[in-house]
């Protein structure tokens, strides 16, 4: 662009599109007087056309056009790489909502009212030619495909993108946790590109959750494939999709881009939600695959964050803050289930409730403090020692319920008599000032019984355990009463 010799605006290339003859000259005109130079389409498609031959420092362009519109021509340019970054004006015939909706959808960087353009015309478009503009690649106008075919190209890239979106929308509401998006997600990103393993991680307090897609691995070689998704060849299932949970405090590991595949950030605002991880097979990924995980990444990341809060809201709903272990309301509402079952089905079913001994004595010598420490330390090791389909919540203050499926008495309180040992080592073990030891009241499930019933009857053998000598574990039998069955 030159400098007028006046020292005024810069003279610029612009391209008028209009397709009524009398409008294209008006605009024209105005532009020509301010010292532009001015070429002239009556159409979209012959807009495009021009800009595949020429480069333009402004396209101003009437809205409403037969054929390719105004608003189409835009999105056209704009999706284009090397014609995005020349601005766009859109000319509408009213200044209504509609008219300024469609502009912005088009991605125009302005809009002006056609009965305004007197007036404006000029000092619209001496804004627009002062924006800063990134130059296109150096690559610009390399392709020699006709303007249809290249038209053609920007339309499928265009649907293609639509699509894309709109499949990774559609996952929004069929997935329940962060974990089946990422999995569904990952099966639309091997669908979409080269890519030969997917993975996504999540970022969980300071652990990750890796979500992985690989495939079938047959050869020594390919066990490269694993490495480069930073896992371990040991733990996977071929060709499935696996979950694996690194529970590095730092998690650094995971974070890492792995050698030679993709990561694409999963963020929303600045937010970290994750990382997208594609490994492309021996031909590499191109760069419509890269698009495609940009895309899929930025889909997926409002989603992300909103199961992210979603679990978060579940995770504090039921769990106890203090332990961590579920709270009374989850143990509570799993003991029904259970007890369901039980009534349903005639399986075996047991409880047992723990209590601290003298817990009051421990608050009143050591400070409420360390009393909390040690219900940590108590809580961690009822849930560490018992079996994936047992259950441990607070019950409240010192109190602990485990709801044991499966389990007749006999089982329970074996099991309950385990614990009580475990507990006593765990918080001898543990950097407390004291230990403590819990007595334990076992009941287990007889038709009829609710599930209020079967905690009421454990309730009545830990009084039965407290008022033997506390440290011992009480099974409630039937409603005859109950017998110590471990005490030391
Ligand atoms: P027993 O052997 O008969 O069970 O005696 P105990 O002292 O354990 O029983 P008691 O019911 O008299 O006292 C329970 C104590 O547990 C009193 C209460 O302050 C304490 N407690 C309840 N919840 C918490 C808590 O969240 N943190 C701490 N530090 N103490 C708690
Ligand atoms: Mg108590
Ligand atoms: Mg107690």
């Amino acid at each position: 662009m030159d400098a007028t010799p006046s020292g005024g605006p810069q003279a610029a290339r612009i391209l008028v599109v209009d397709d009524s003859r009398v409008t294209r000259q008006l605009v024209a005109g105005l532009l020509e007087d301010a010292g532009h130079t001015v070429l002239r389409a009556a159409s979209g498609e012959e807009a495009f056309g021009l800009c595949l031959e020429q480069p333009f420092d402004l396209v101003v362009s009437d809205l409403e056009m037969v054929g390719i519109s105004g608003v189409q021509l835009c999105r056209i340019l704009k999706a284009d790489p090397d014609m995005a970054h020349t601005p766009f004006l859109l000319l509408t015939t009213r200044d209504d909502p509609r008219s300024r909706f469609w502009s912005r959808q088009a991605g125009a960087d302005d809009h002006l009212c056609k009965s305004q353009m007197k007036e404006d015309l000029p000092t619209r478009v001496d804004a627009l030619l002062a924006l800063p503009r990134h130059a296109p690649d150096s690559g610009r106008r390399k392709s020699s495909a006709s303007p249809l075919a290249r038209l053609n190209q920007v339309l499928e890239r265009s649907l293609f993108e639509a699509v894309v979106i709109g499949e990774a929308r559609q996952l929004f509401g069929l997935t329940g946790s962060r974990e089946d998006l990422a999995r569904a997600v990952l099966d639309l990103a091997t669908q979409l590109t080269q890519a030969r393993a997917a993975s996504i991680t999540l970022p969980e307090g300071g652990a990750l959750t890796r979500v992985a897609r690989v495939p079938q691995i047959d050869s020594a070689s390919e066990l490269g494939l694993l490495s480069l998704l930073g896992m371990d060849a040991a733990s996977v299932e071929h060709g499935q999709q696996l979950i694996l949970r690194e529970v590095e405090a730092s998690g650094r590991r995971g974070m890492d881009t792995p050698g030679e595949a993709l990561s694409v950030a999963l963020a929303v605002s600045g937010e970290h939600l994750g990382e997208l991880c594609l490994v492309p097979d021996a031909k590499g990924l191109t760069v419509d695959d890269q698009r495609t995980a940009a895309l899929l990444a930025e889909a997926i990341a409002p989603a992300l964050r909103q199961l992210r809060l979603v679990e978060e809201t579940q995770r504090l709903a039921t769990t106890d803050e203090l332990t961590g272990i579920a709270n009374r309301r989850n143990i509570q509402h799993w003991l029904e289930h259970e007890a369901e079952r039980a009534e349903r089905y005639g399986v075996p079913l047991s409880v047992a409730l723990v209590d601290v001994d003298h817990f009051k004595s421990v608050n009143d010598t050591h400070g409420h403090g360390v009393g909390d420490v040690i219900l940590r330390e108590v809580a961690q090791a009822l849930a560490g020692g018992i079996r994936k389909v047992d259950r441990v919540g607070r019950w409240g203050g010192e109190e602990f319920l485990l709801v044991l499926a499966d389990t007749p008495i006999d089982g329970a309180a074996l099991l309950a008599d385990r614990l009580r040992r475990r507990v006593r080592l765990a918080t001898t073990a543990a950097d407390v000032p004291c230990h403590v030891t819990v007595s334990i009241g076992v009941a287990a499930h007889a038709p009829g019984w609710s599930a209020h019933a079967l905690v009421d009857g454990a309730d009545r053998a830990l009084y039965q355990a407290k008022e033997a000598g506390r440290d011992q574990v009480v099974r409630q039998v039937e409603e005859t009463g109950a017998a110590v069955i471990a005490a030391d």
